[in-house]
This record gives structure tokens, C-alpha cells and sequence, in this order.
């Protein structure tokens, strides 16, 4: 028996929340947000997936932007937060990746630095997120600037929502139209919308949609489920049992004595722990499901172990399969149970489980 501990992902899947994404925003240009090895599906196999589905790709690190170019990639990149610095301005200008600028330092760097013609800008505006972009007030300057730059095009301006996934959501309208006023005042296109933005607010789109997380089947909205959304599961996450004990009543299971059976138990051990990224503080309501029933999880998440409890799963059996988060367990049910994010999931799975590609788009 091998450990049998594998991440599926699901091409087809991630093609027909692509076509989804561009069904709902049918009048802007779709960039697929690949960062982070996309949400960890696999950087290439994402890109070549989506590609002919979609108008770019947005990245977070000039290495993934090269990475995508190394693996054939000729469609729009947009770096979106920038360069570090002018290595990698130089770098991002010879690739013919489009920048994000957020900052003063970026703009005197690009005024200081021979460029090839052609080098495309988005002005990023903040909008109250507080996170990265020029102050509203500042912007007007900041595009006089640029306009002195003969290599640079401006592409439009930017900004990002701070709170368009959450039920209660009193800020993206001023936010967005902030952006909106600031692009009709210098004529120019403006792009918003991430996935929730995308789902959520078709005033949001403007020119170019930035989804992430829907492409890759979590929700974007909290109190929708992503199949309500339309969106397809793109990974589903399994191991197998191990072992299944009796634990008589009174007794505890796994580190720190933290579960004790309050009734004659059975507990299956399943062969996948934090060091594959599950994560350590999932509390005992956390679902999973074994041979497609669903149960929850009994103690601590060990390293490489953890256990369920199989009690009123009687026929369940070391071999027998246990999907963490899938069809059967979303993820963001996971995430939700656990206090955190489809998204941090996604990111967490460790190298050391097997990835398998199911299929092909
Ligand atoms: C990651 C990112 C997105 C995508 O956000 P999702 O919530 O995953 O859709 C959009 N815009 C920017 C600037 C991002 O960094």
C-alpha cells in the first residue's frame, strides 16, 4: 500500500471557471491571476490551460512573469505590484510585462531609467484599502509625470477592493466610484474588479477583470457557495486510511489529549498531515469525508497523520479513501471551519504530496 496521499487538479475544471469568468464580464478584458504558482494548481499547467481562454495573466513576482515566458507564454503579464527595483524594471521592460505603479520610488525609478519604447503603466489609485496606490489627490501629478515619459504608455488606472467578498459591504461603492471618476477625468480605462468585484458588481469591470480565486473554484462571496456561482472544483485533496481503532469511551486521541471519545469509538488515522499543508489548528468540526461519507476530524492534526472519527461509518476500513476537500468537503467549508481562507489552502499544500493531473481541458 502506498501512502496514496495525492492533489488532483482538474483542468476541464479550471477551463470552465475561466469560461465563467468571462460569461460574467463580457464586455472587459480577462486576465487570470496566476500568482502564487497559481493558488497552487501548477504555474504552466494553469497558464496553458487558461490561455486560450483568457486575454493575460496577472503575477505577482517578475519570476513568475519570467517563468511564464520561459514556458512559451507571448500574451499580455502584468506585474501586479510592480518592480522591486530597476533590475527588475529593466527585466520586466524587456519582457514586455505591463507594471503596476503604486509609489513615488517606482515613478522616480522610471524616470531615471533608460527604457525601451512601449513600456505599458497602470497607475495603481488607492481607494481606502490602504494598502498600495497613489492617493486620489496625488494621481493627477503622478499621470502629469508619466506623460513626460516617451517610452511610457499609460494603460489606465487601478485600484483594488478592500471588502467586495463580505455580505456587509459599505465600501467598494466609494471605492469604486473613486476609480471610476479619477479614469472619466484623464480619459482614461480603469480596472477594479478581482473575482468578487467580478461576480458581484458588473459596474466593477470596466476594462480589465482580475479574477483569482473563482478560476480556481472557491468563492469569492462569503455566503454563496462557489457552485452557486457556477464554478467547478479544481482540485480535490485525498489520502487514505491507515489504520482504524476501537477507543473505548473516556479514552483521548492524539496530541495533547485534546478529543476523548465520549462514546465506545472508532477512529480512522489517516495518512496526511500539516507537513502537507493541512492546517494544524483545524478545530474537531472540521468536515471530511471518508469513502464519501462525511465525518469530522478527532484531536490535533499531527505532521503526517490525523484522525477521523468513523464511529457511525462502520464499514470504513484501512485503504479506504478520504478526500480533505473536494467534491464531496469543499474547500472553503475547510477554510470556514478553520477559520481561514480557500485561498491560504490552496496555497499551503507542501510539495510533498503527489500532484495528479486529471484529465486534460
Ligand atoms: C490576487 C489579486 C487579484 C485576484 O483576487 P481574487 O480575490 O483571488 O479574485 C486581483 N487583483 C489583484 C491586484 C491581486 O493581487
Amino acid at each position: 500500500m502506498t501512502r496514496g496521499t495525492v492533489l488532483e487538479i482538474r483542468p476541464a475544471a479550471l477551463a470552465a471557471n475561466a469560461r465563467r469568468a468571462r460569461e460574467l464580464a463580457p464586455g472587459a478584458s480577462v486576465y487570470a491571476m496566476v500568482k502564487a504558482n497559481a493558488y497552487g494548481h501548477g504555474l504552466t499547467l494553469a497558464a496553458s490551460t487558461f490561455s486560450p481562454l483568457v486575454d493575460g495573466f496577472g503575477v505577482a513576482l517578475m519570476e513568475e512573469a519570467q517563468a511564464l515566458r520561459d514556458a512559451g507564454v507571448t500574451q499580455p503579464l502584468l506585474l501586479l505590484e510592480g518592480f522591486f527595483d530597476r533590475d527588475e524594471l529593466l527585466a520586466a521592460a524587456a519582457q514586455s510585462v505591463q507594471l503596476v505603479l503604486h509609489s513615488d520610488w517606482q515613478l522616480a525609478l522610471l524616470e531615471t531609467t533608460r527604457l525601451p519604447a512601449g513600456v505599458r503603466v497602470w497607475l495603481k489609485v488607492d481607494c481606502g484599502m490602504h494598502r498600495l496606490g497613489f492617493p486620489v489627490v496625488q494621481c493627477g501629478n503622478a499621470l502629469k509625470r508619466l506623460a513626460a515619459l516617451p517610452q511610457v504608455q499609460v494603460a489606465g488606472v487601478m485600484s483594488h477592493f478592500a471588502c467586495a467578498d463580505l455580505q456587509q459591504d459599505v465600501m467598494s461603492a466609494r471605492q469604486l466610484e473613486q476609480v471610476q471618476q479619477l479614469a472619466a477625468g484623464h480619459g482614461l480605462p480603469f480596472s477594479a474588479a478581482n473575482s468578487a468585484g467580478l461576480c458581484r458588481y458588473p459596474d466593477s469591470h470596466g476594462a480589465l477583470v482580475r479574477p483569482g480565486i473563482m478560476l480556481y473554484g472557491g468563492s469569492p462571496l462569503a455566503g454563496h457557495t462557489a457552485v452557486s456561482l457556477g464554478l467547478s472544483v479544481t482540485q480535490r485533496l485525498s489520502a487514505r486510511l491507515i489504520a482504524v481503532n476501537d477507543v473505548p469511551a473516556g479514552e483521548s486521541v492524539g496530541y495533547g489529549a485534546a478529543w476523548t471519545a465520549t462514546r465506545p469509538s472508532r477512529i480512522g488515522v489517516v495518512a496526511l498531515g500539516y507537513g502537507d499543508g493541512y492546517p494544524r489548528h483545524a478545530p474537531g468540526t472540521t468536515p471530511v469525508a471518508v469513502n464519501g461519507v462525511r465525518t469530522v476530524l478527532a484531536g490535533r492534526v499531527s505532521m503526517d497523520m490525523l484522525a477521523v472519527d468513523v464511529t457511525d461509518i462502520p464499514q470504513a476500513r484501512p485503504g479506504d479513501e478520504v478526500e480533505l476537500w473536494g467534491d464531496t468537503v469543499s474547500v472553503d467549508e475547510v477554510a470556514a471551519a478553520c477559520g481561514t481562507i480557500s485561498y491560504a489552502l490552496f496555497c499551503q499544500v507542501t510539495p510533498r504530496v503527489r500532484r495528479v493531473i486529471a484529465g486534460s481541458a
